[in-house]
């Protein structure tokens, strides 16, 4: 098994999945029924679709099924499935499969280099060692760097026989077109907000409604933000950020709070052990989740657009209290603060600029 980001990838669940996705069912049949057998499976696949909704199960799976060495058919619908049981599903399921290359971004970095896409194309052209088909993963796709995408190109003008590439991507657009048109791009839509919560509560989700709301109807993402400490997290940065009007607070003292929260939570600090520990790119998350769902209650968007519905009734009222020029100027700020805590900014600044801003809302 050729990995790069081999200690995240042993530990996940990717390769012991027996099902894909109750939502992904109409995609599978689509793809992998007896009347499109492996034999003509697209040489190159385009996974596309927001975080949080499943692509990469459905990836491994679909390799999974490709080198099982004997897939079943259901007589009923025709659709394929691998056998888990077979030498390769055995090898696939530990993560031992000879003929399967997941190509991600190294560890601590953002880039896929074109080292890497060469080192995936030396070994695309050597026999499979299983005697049957092999297959290629990249993602995140989008994560490629020109050089690598280039590189990666030529393959996909000239695909090796038996060799079978699944690329993922949640943003497509930012894939370079000649890259988007050799493939066969499946655009995987989220699912229906009941196929979604019925999965949650399978799951035994509490409050499914409102983490499904939260995650923007991915559920995934949802399961995620439960497991976590995010709820916490959310409301501590929603009702600082709330109280600069609510209660006058100022700006610039909130910001400070935020950041030493922080800061906190962090190793070696002595400050409280049980302090909740938040991230610079939390608070962004969270003040753009509110200031999204304020600037589309502010022009009249009906409740079913707002992600954050336990705070409908604030937001709501707070939104005819707001300019709503300068409230979309702020948006935009956020959109920027996105890359501008990627880099060696302060941090305090940045959030007392955006909490002035949020201040200077108010009609
Ligand atoms: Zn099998």
């Amino acid at each position: 098994m050729a990995d790069i980001n081999s200690a995240f990838q042993s530990s996940s669940s990717f390769y012991q999945q027996s099902a894909f996705y109750p939502w992904q069912q109409s995609v599978w049949q689509k793809l992998f029924t007896a009347n499109v057998t492996s034999d003509h499976f697209p040489h190159a696949l385009l996974l596309s679709g927001v975080s949080g909704i499943g692509k990469k199960a459905l990836a491994f799976y679909l390799a999974k099924a490709l080198l099982c060495q004997a897939p079943k058919t259901d007589a009923k619908t025709q659709q394929i499935e691998p056998c888990h049981q077979c030498r390769a599903c055995q090898l696939f399921s530990t993560a031992n499969h000879p003929d399967l290359y997941h190509l991600s971004t190294p560890e601590d970095k953002k880039v896929i280099p074109v080292d890497a896409i060469r080192a995936l194309i030396q070994w695309s052209v050597l026999n499979s060692q299983m005697d049957g088909k092999k297959v290629i993963i990249i993602e995140p796709a989008e994560a490629m760097n020109q050089n690598a995408a280039n590189s990666l190109l030529k393959t996909l003008e000239e695909p090796v026989a038996n060799t079978i590439i699944i690329l993922l991507t949640n943003k497509k657009q930012a894939l370079l077109p000649t890259i988007r048109s050799r493939c066969q791009t499946i655009d995987l839509p989220l699912p229906t907000p009941e196929s979604a919560l019925d999965w949650l509560k399978q799951q035994g989700a509490e409050q499914a409604q409102l983490m499904l709301s939260l995650a923007s109807g991915a559920p995934l993402l949802a399961l995620e933000l439960m497991a976590s400490e995010q709820l916490e997290v959310r409301s501590t940065i929603i009702n600082q950020f709330l109280s600069i009007h609510a209660a006058n607070i100022d700006p610039v003292q909130v910001a400070e709070e935020l950041n030493k929260q922080t800061s906190s939570g962090k190793k070696n600090n002595t400050r409280g052990k049980n302090k909740l520990f938040i991230t610079p790119y939390d608070i962004i998350y969270w003040i753009d989740s509110i200031v999204t769902d304020l600037a589309r209650l502010a022009q009249n968007c009906p409740e079913k657009s707002i992600n954050n519905i336990d705070y409908y009734q604030s937001l709501q009222q707070l939104s005819n209290r707001l300019y709503l020029k300068k409230l979309l100027q702020l948006s935009d700020s956020i959109s920027k603060a996105y890359y501008q805590i990627q880099g060696s900014i302060n941090t305090n600044l940045l959030f007392e600029n955006l909490l002035i801003d949020w201040q200077n809302c108010k009609i």
